[in-house]
């Protein structure tokens, strides 16, 4: 990786092509600001908690999450002073508010993703697609921090990286934002991975009639 390059002098990054960028005192989201943990393979699942002191909302989820991924979307749930959120899916019928369910609202109905969200602490429990004719229902959007347990699947890439600007970032700084990402292997991209984004094109295909379905 780029850390490794530099130490040994050797190229061939993404960082070669121009001089090395200073990530000293850049912070991405508390989860992979020390490195970025490995999952377990043998997770399956556990319980997270809101930041309520009292009554917290629990949610319990009985399987192992996929695409776990830094986000810089305005949207998604951010601990506080983090520029990104880190988000994580799972199917939904493997997601189920065990405790103080009464403290959920849903942020905006309308939005594509609607994260339900704790009236006291702010905190989004889990953002659920309604709409079943999109790709991604079925799928709830969790942050794994929120869990007591290790071995939650790693995040494995940045999304919507550039709107971080939105939330406040300054343009000044997105250099040294995406260098730090590629440190941590996390690969910036101002949209989803090209996974999703392919999954994306694939279903909008499908419904169009270009491709077969
Ligand atoms: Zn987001
Ligand atoms: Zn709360």
């Amino acid at each position: 990786m780029g850390l490794l390059s530099n130490l040994f002098g050797g190229g061939g990054d993404a960082q070669s092509s121009g001089p090395r960028i200073d990530t000293s005192g850049v912070k991405i989201h508390p989860a992979v600001d020390n490195g970025v943990r490995a999952g377990s393979d043998t997770f399956a699942g556990g319980t997270i908690s809101c930041l309520c002191t009292q009554n917290p909302v629990e949610v319990s989820i009985s399987a192992q999450t996929a695409h776990n991924h830094i986000c810089g979307c305005t949207k998604c749930w951010k601990p506080a002073g983090a520029d990104f959120s880190q988000v994580a899916v799972v199917g939904r019928d493997h997601v189920s508010v065990t405790a103080n369910a009464d403290k959920l609202h849903i942020l905006d109905e309308t939005a594509t993703i609607q994260r339900h969200a704790c009236r006291d602490c702010g905190v989004h429990m889990y953002g659920r697609v309604e709409n079943t004719e999109h790709p991604f229902h079925g799928l709830d959007f969790v942050h794994t921090e929120l869990s007591q347990q290790s071995g939650w699947s790693p995040a494995e890439f940045a999304a919507f990286v550039s709107s971080a600007i939105e939330g406040g970032v300054s343009p000044d700084r997105m250099d040294k934002v995406r260098a730090r990402l590629k440190e941590l292997g996390l690969e910036p991209y101002d949209v989803l991975s090209p996974p999703l984004m392919d999954m994306l094109a694939s279903d909008a295909a499908k419904k169009s009639g270009v491709l077969q379905a």
